[in-house]
């Protein structure tokens, strides 16, 4: 029999706070996990919201840590790389590994419902729907929750010894930290998102290839699309929020008609469906946010996007989200269960990575809304051949994040030293006309007169 390691209260029963409830139930800790949801079981979804999220290699080894793996694989799509709508009709495929490797699509509600339920069959765990944190007591150890049905000032308080946020990007556990010396950074982008569901080939409308991510990068613009089982893509149109063109600016039938023609003419067969979308889904803002600490008298701490939000396009908001829950037992279970020293050393690790990470996520929109162009031939090559000498060192930055664990502080680090790299050799003036033929022997040289 486990031992009995006390009870903790969980607030967030998204992605991570699910995981990390698994996680704690299994080191022996009950767990009491509140969502302001009502049960999944029994409520209708969210609609306009359903975002597909992408699970790599950090998530899988989080999910494999937990014996869920090969069920969450068997409701994912797996994509082999991406498919670039170029303008005029062209398309471009590039693998998303040198190796084949894969990333895995997913709805994320789907996702959500399928580990809530599993953390609501641990031994130990008790879920709470429809409560929804309005407050929290720190010194007092106080979490007051207004239940659905109750009336708006009817506020329930439930005392904690131990408590994780994971109540995602606007969290209200972390709402409490605001009361100690806390640091806040809350960074808006420019573009918003708006789900658009692609119809599947059936209902005309160009083929588009099921094993991989579709994406028309177009400037100001982007529109990017997951496959589902069932035929269809969850897309999301990328749009600025003010400005031209832009969700402000496209506001009518017309507009959007002009947009769809101009930008993506090949969706055209769709645009009856796309445009009553466009008109009822909501335009999303996406946030980065970095704050510290993460964690208060060793009793209290916050994971995922409660901790770290970031912009999506790397992927890998959840995958972090699921290595802070994997990170977080372990820490535990290295520090004989000591909460004070496990969650300091918990901070020491996570944090400095959701920085790189973030900085990382929103390098990537540029990378994803390049066209490729002849003149970046050469920058190309030189990446490749790189790769090829000395991967250790050279390895793309999105193979690092989505492909190994190594930690996202060390990505970002490799990548800066790749790009310097490749920004040295393009010095060389022979790699400004055609491909050089001693190409390899300039790069080999070049690095070694760098290491002598
Ligand atoms: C367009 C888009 C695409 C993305 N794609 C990817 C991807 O491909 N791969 C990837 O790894 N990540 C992706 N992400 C990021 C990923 O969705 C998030 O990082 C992840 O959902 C974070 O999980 P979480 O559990 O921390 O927060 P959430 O999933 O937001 O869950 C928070 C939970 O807390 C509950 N809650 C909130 N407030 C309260 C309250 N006051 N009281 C009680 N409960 C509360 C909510 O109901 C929810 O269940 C994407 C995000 C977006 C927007």
């Amino acid at each position: 029999m486990s031992p009995d390691r006390g009870l903790i209260h969980v607030v967030g029963a998204g992605l991570v706070g699910a995981l990390t409830t698994i996680g704690l139930a299994r080191l022996g800790y009950r767990v009491a996990l509140f969502d302001r949801r009502a049960d999944p079981a029994t409520s209708a979804r969210e609609l306009g919201r359903a975002v597909n999220v992408v699970v790599s290699a950090r998530g899988w080894r989080a999910l494999e840590g937990i014996g869920l793996a090969d069920e969450v694989r068997a409701l994912c799509t797996p994509l082999i790389g991406r498919c670039i709508h170029l303008w005029r009709g062209d398309r471009l495929e590039q693998a998303y590994g040198r190796q084949g490797e894969q990333i895995w699509c997913i709805e994320r509600s789907l996702l959500h419902d399928f580990l809530s339920a599993r953390a609501a069959c641990e031994p130990g765990v008790r879920l709470h729907w429809a409560h929804r944190l309005r407050s929290v007591e720190l010194e007092r150890g106080l979490l007051g929750f207004q239940v659905a049905g109750a009336a708006e000032t009817s506020i329930t308080w439930v005392p904690f010894e131990r408590a994780c946020g994971v109540d995602g990007a606007f969290s209200a556990m972390r709402g409490a930290l605001f009361e100690e010396t806390f640091d806040f950074q809350q960074q808006w982008l420019e573009v918003a998102y708006k789900e658009l569901r692609l119809p599947s080939r059936a209902d005309g409308g160009p083929e588009l290839d099921p094993g991989r991510f579709q994406v028309w990068p177009r400037g100001r613009l982007l529109l990017g699309a997951f496959p589902n089982q069932d035929g269809t893509f969850t897309g999301s149109l990328f749009l600025p929020r003010t400005g031209f063109p832009s969700f402000e600016s496209v506001a009518s039938e017309a507009d959007f008609a002009v947009l769809v023609r101009t930008f993506f003419p090949d969706l055209e067969p769709w645009l009856g469906t796309l445009w009553s979308q466009y008109r009822d889904n909501p335009a999303t803002p996406m946030v980065t946010i970095r704050c510290r600490p993460w964690s208060w008298g060793g009793r209290f701490v916050l994971l995922g996007d409660a901790a770290h939000a970031l912009v999506p396009f790397l992927g890998q908001g959840m995958n972090c989200g699921f290595e802070d829950a994997r990170a977080l037992c372990r820490c535990l279970d290295e520090h004989g269960h000591d909460w004070s020293h496990a969650l300091a050393a918990f901070e020491r690790e996570r944090r400095p990575n959701a920085d790189a990470l973030a900085v990382l996520s929103l390098a990537h929109y540029k990378h994803l809304n390049h066209v490729p162009h002849p003149s970046d031939e050469a920058r190309e090559r030189l990446g490749l051949l790189l790769d090829e000498i000395a991967p250790e060192r050279f390895r793309p930055l999105y193979e690092l994040v989505a492909f190994t664990d190594i930690p996202y502080a060390a990505a970002e680090r490799l990548e800066a030293l790749r790009c310097e790299t490749i920004e040295r050799l393009l010095q060389d003036p022979s790699f400004d006309g055609p491909w050089p033929s001693d190409a390899e022997d300039r790069v080999r040289r070049a690095l070694q007169a760098r290491r002598g």
